[in-house]
């Protein structure tokens, strides 16, 4: 017998007969002899719909006040779950984040986990219970309701998995897992049996959008094997079968991870940064901080960001920034920082994209860069800004290039082929 934590997103609970479903599903683990504890979301569109009445009343709402109503939605998909599942005859119980406990800081609408008391959850599931736990929200020390960020039920069923040192964590959502590229863009993109976390982060990060990245820090953090997959396939399908589908996301240590051995397990892509360059700065210390302090300062992100090599004691500066940070960058940079650094101009560009590839492989496999700039050489795709991690290789071009340069890449690597 496992324990494993099954989290559900908003279009599996998104209609009593969906929800219906999910009571199905988790039955069908439960009569397997499984512990479960289950972690919704609200329903699908019920977080925009309350955050948009928020806002009719306060057009910036109150953040405290924001989390009290945005958090309603996981509490009515816990209950009406719990009620599915004793129609069902089992036996089940709700918790919301407060009653759990799950302690989290009091930075409303991006609060972080700090503590998770298990001890009514132990006590139930020894009892039998299926216990089902509100995704997204939490409690801080002073007792006012946080939630976690758009998408935080992952990071909840996760961090649930990891107090509880479950098995495993079931995110059901969907798609029937993680793809080597966005299928809609790539048909021939193919489903991963397992990928590693470090590969999943550097996938979220170049811009797939599958799961939290919050959820993918904590599980690998805590070493909870994470597996990715749909809700939307036949709830009575045999739990052996259920139990290998999707993707596991795991460790390079796991055996079931040598199946897969592809140097490249993926290419993802963002088109929603812009970029921004600085010229002619003088090339002395202090001069990256003169032009990012005041960036960072602003909150506002920073992704690639290249220096160019001096000339006659100058040098430009480049980098990323988000799409929606492009303008209150520049303007920034204008007023406040141009006039102290007398750079000879700033420009910027808002067609742009990042196209990445990932993988685990290129640590041991010399050349995966230069196969990269060739292929998309090939294609006369310009590229202009690199920046490399040691699993991953992520170019800056223009966007009108991205579907193509994401095609050819997939293709170069052999990733259509299993
Ligand atoms: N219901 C929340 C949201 O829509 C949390 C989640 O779905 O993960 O962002
Ligand atoms: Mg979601």
């Amino acid at each position: 017998m496992a324990l494993i934590v099954q989290k559900f997103g908003g279009t599996s609970v998104g209609s009593v007969e969906r929800i219906r479903n999910v009571a199905r599903r988790v039955a069908k683990w439960r009569a397997a002899g499984h512990g479960l504890v289950v972690v919704p979301s609200a329903m699908a569109g019920e977080t925009n719909r309350l955050i948009a009445l928020a806002k009719e009343i306060q057009p910036h709402p109150d953040p405290r006040e924001l989390d009290v109503v945005a958090a309603t939605g996981e509490q009515v998909t816990i209950g009406l779950l719990s009620m599915a599942l004793l129609e069902l005859g089992v036996k089940a119980k709700s918790y919301s984040g407060w009653q759990v406990k799950i302690v989290t800081n009091s930075a409303y609408n991006k609060a972080r986990i700090i503590a998770i008391d298990d001890a009514a959850i132990r006590r139930d599931l020894a009892e039998g219970q299926v216990v089902v736990v509100a995704g997204f929200q939490g409690v801080d020390e002073a007792g006012n309701v946080t939630t976690l960020g758009r998408g935080g039920s992952d990071t909840s069923a996760v961090a649930l998995a990891a107090a509880l040192k479950a098995d495993e964590c079931h995110i059901f959502t969907d798609v029937d897992g993680v793809y080597t590229t966005d299928p809609r863009i790539v048909p021939e993109a193919r489903r991963l049996r397992t990928i590693t976390f470090e590969e999943m982060l550097e996938m979220a990060g170049a811009g797939s959008k599958v799961l939290q990245i919050r959820s993918v820090e904590f599980a690998g953090k805590y070493r909870v094997p994470t597996r990715v997959l749909s809700s939307l396939t036949d709830p009575l399908i045999t739990v052996a079968e259920e139990a290998q589908a999707g993707t596991l996301i795991t460790f390079e240590d796991d055996p079931h991870m040598a199946m897969e051995k592809a140097v490249i397990s993926g290419v993802a892509f963002n088109r929603d940064e812009a970029k921004i360059t600085v010229h002619d700065v003088p090339d002395r210390p202090g001069i990256a901080y003169a032009i990012l302090g005041p960036i960072a300062d602003a909150n506002i992100d920073v992704d690639v960001i290249v220096q160019n090599v001096g000339h006659d004691g100058m040098t430009d500066m480049t980098f990323t920034v988000h799409r929606s940070d492009y303008a209150r960058a520049v303007k920034l940079l204008k007023g406040q920082v141009q006039p102290h650094i007398k750079c000879r101009d700033i420009t910027g560009d808002e067609r742009i994209a990042k196209v990445s590839i990932v993988g685990m492989g290129m640590r041991s496999h010399a050349g995966i860069a230069a196969q990269m700039f060739r292929t998309l050489a090939e294609e006369g795709i310009n590229i202009q800004m690199i920046s490399t991690s040691e699993i991953k290789i992520t170019v800056v071009i223009e966007e009108k290039y991205t579907e193509l340069a994401v095609r050819v890449l997939h293709k170069a690597f052999e990733l259509d082929q299993a």
